[in-house]
């Protein structure tokens, strides 16, 4: 391990200056300085391994080298970086690269817009659009789901806390279960269809469903492809949209390009960010199925709608997509991730583990507390890993889909050691309570 100068990795500007409002500065307390692929570095020269992966927005790594050199000759050749949504070289390209390597193949037809360039703004637009297109106001969604910050993606969004924040009331919304919220064995759908059938429930028949098909903040829920194609059918026979959220789940997360593949289902509109541009750079779509395209111009608008930086590097990552290549090497590594936690899971009862996920998306949810615990562990051995659930009662395991097996590897035994720790320091804790 290098040796820790304080000097190099104070930290008192950030905590004298900035907001109390920064969050994952406090779990992962240093200070960074460069970043390739799957690797970090602080200002110490430490290296950390990244499980983490920018929340999902670098699902190719950091400074991935072919996005990094195209931007680098777009700079030195003074191309557009900002545009408002005026026509730019850039925007062609990405447009006509979308259409060619994920649009066609898949035998998807839909137009592209360009929100503000996060993902709680592609929430907004899809809303927006879902109450326009319908004439009605609520927007159907789930338990534990999380859309985002702004007022009307709080709104969709289960997390009490978060909720909390905005201070008016969240309206125009319904909240239902999730796949498996139930209990394994009752199935939500069923009792979504009564209170939509029922004149008594009380409930407006909504303008859309919003949904994620694996809910990444809320503890990694994965719906199963029986549920996804039980909501579609339930948005077809009671007009109401099919929003899928796969700002999270999207570019590759679960294995395919779109997270709602492995299930057949086609959304009416479809949210993506985070790794949308490849590199990190803000930008996000929302896509609509063309005869939902009734927008009429400047009705949704906003000044970074045109991060022209974000089109070159968004471009250059579709070419990952261009062969099925990818998507196999995602699925070898989410195996490897798999059996190493459910080893995890066996081989540490006493944590009363529960394995969950799919694709490079997993996880353990374990009793409270413990997650934390196991990320603080972590972070000092090296490894970036952050917690989910509404009480961050899960360990996440997302690394860049590019990192090297030997690192994931690496990486799994970091997470094995500490949760041998994690159970060396609760038994000492127990006898010191007993003597
Ligand atoms: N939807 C989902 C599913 C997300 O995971 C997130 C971010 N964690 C958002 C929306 C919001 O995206 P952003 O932070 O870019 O606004």
């Amino acid at each position: 391990m290098t040796n820790f100068n304080v000097q190099n990795n104070d930290l008192h500007v950030f905590e004298s200056l900035e907001s109390e409002v920064r969050s994952y500065c406090r779990s992962f307390p240093t200070k960074f300085q460069k970043a390739s692929g799957y690797q970090l570095w602080d200002a110490n020269g430490r290296c950390y391994t990244d499980f983490f992966a920018g929340a999902g927005a670098l699902n190719y790594g950091h400074n991935e080298p072919r996005m990094k050199e195209q931007l680098l000759q777009y700079l030195t050749g003074d191309g557009v970086t900002h545009s408002l949504d005026m026509a730019t070289e850039a925007k062609e390209k990405f447009l006509s690269a979308f259409h060619d390597i994920i649009l066609k193949p898949r035998k998807l037809k839909y137009k592209v817009m360009f929100p503000g360039p996060t993902g709680t703004n592609s929430v907004e637009s899809a809303l927006k659009l879902a109450r326009k297109i319908t004439g009605r106001e609520t927007i159907m969604s789930f338990t534990n789901a999380f859309h985002g910050m702004t007022l009307g993606a709080l709104a969709v969004t289960g997390n009490k806390f978060k909720r909390n924040g905005a201070g008016v009331p969240l309206n125009h919304t319904v909240s239902m279960p999730y796949d498996g919220y139930m209990g394994k064995d009752i199935d939500s759908l069923q009792f979504i269809e009564n209170y939509l059938q029922d004149s008594g429930s009380g409930m407006s028949l909504p303008a859309a469903v919003i949904v994620e098909t694996i809910q990444g903040e809320g503890g990694i829920n994965v719906a199963s492809t029986e549920w996804l194609q039980g909501l579609e059918r339930l948005c077809r026979s009671y007009g109401m949209l099919l929003i899928v959220d796969d700002v999270q789940m999207g570019c590759g997360r679960t294995g395919t390009f779109f997270s709602f593949e492995r299930s057949g289902i086609e959304p009416d509109i479809v949210c993506m960010s985070k790794s949308i541009s490849g590199y990190g750079l803000p930008m996000a779509i929302t896509l609509l199925k063309p005869e939902l395209d009734e927008w009429t111009p400047g009705e949704h608008n906003g000044t970074f709608r045109g991060n022209n930086l974000a089109f070159i590097t968004a471009t250059e990552a579709l070419q990952y997509w261009k062969t099925d290549k990818f998507s196999t090497e995602i699925a070898v590594k989410a195996e490897k991730v798999a059996q190493a936690l459910a080893r995890l899971v066996k081989k540490y009862p006493e944590l009363k583990g529960e394995y969950r996920g799919l694709g490079l998306m997993q996880g353990i949810a374990l009793e409270p507390g413990i997650a934390d615990q196991l990320s603080k562990l972590a972070f000092e051995r090296g490894l970036i890993m952050e917690t989910s659930g509404t009480d961050s009662e899960v360990i996440k395991i997302m690394p860049p889909l590019t990192i090297d097996i030997s690192a994931l590897e690496a990486g799994l035994q970091i997470l094995d050691e500490c949760m041998q720790e994690v159970l060396v320091e609760a038994n000492n804790e127990a006898q010191v309570v007993n003597s």
